[in-house]
């Protein structure tokens, strides 16, 4: 039990006596089409009181900057080459957009767009 948890006693105790049972929780967060919905374990709606964020970040496995990463991209990998006058190719990543969810965000992190893919590859 966090002592920084926002959520009523009352709350937390339904929380705890269903921590160890199958019950699972369901919340929702921003994602490109609207709302995408997500479930929590006991122990993640817990930290979900406090920090949303964070809570999402927990179900996909990221960090909580990963997450809000993701979503001030646009929900865009964007390419990691530089382009000739040294700047950050705006292009998205080969299928990088949109990108459904944090965690494959972060696994497309310094990809290359179509354009830059064969230059790279060789
Ligand atoms: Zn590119």
């Amino acid at each position: 039990m966090t002592q920084q948890s926002s959520a009523s006693p009352q709350a937390m105790g339904v929380i705890q006596r269903h921590a160890n049972s199958d019950i699972t929780f369901n919340t929702s967060h921003d994602g490109l089409a609207g709302k995408i919905t997500v479930t929590l374990t006991p122990g993640q709606l817990e930290v979900f009181w406090s920090d949303p964020a964070a809570a999402f970040a927990s179900v996909y496995g990221n960090t909580r900057g990963d997450c809000l990463a993701w979503q001030a991209a646009g929900y865009m990998a964007q390419c990691a080459e530089l382009t000739t006058k040294g700047r950050q190719c705006r292009n998205p990543v080969h299928g990088g957009y949109p990108v459904a969810t944090p965690d494959r965000w972060v696994a497309m992190r310094g990809k290359y767009s179509l354009i830059h893919q064969e230059g790279v590859s060789k």
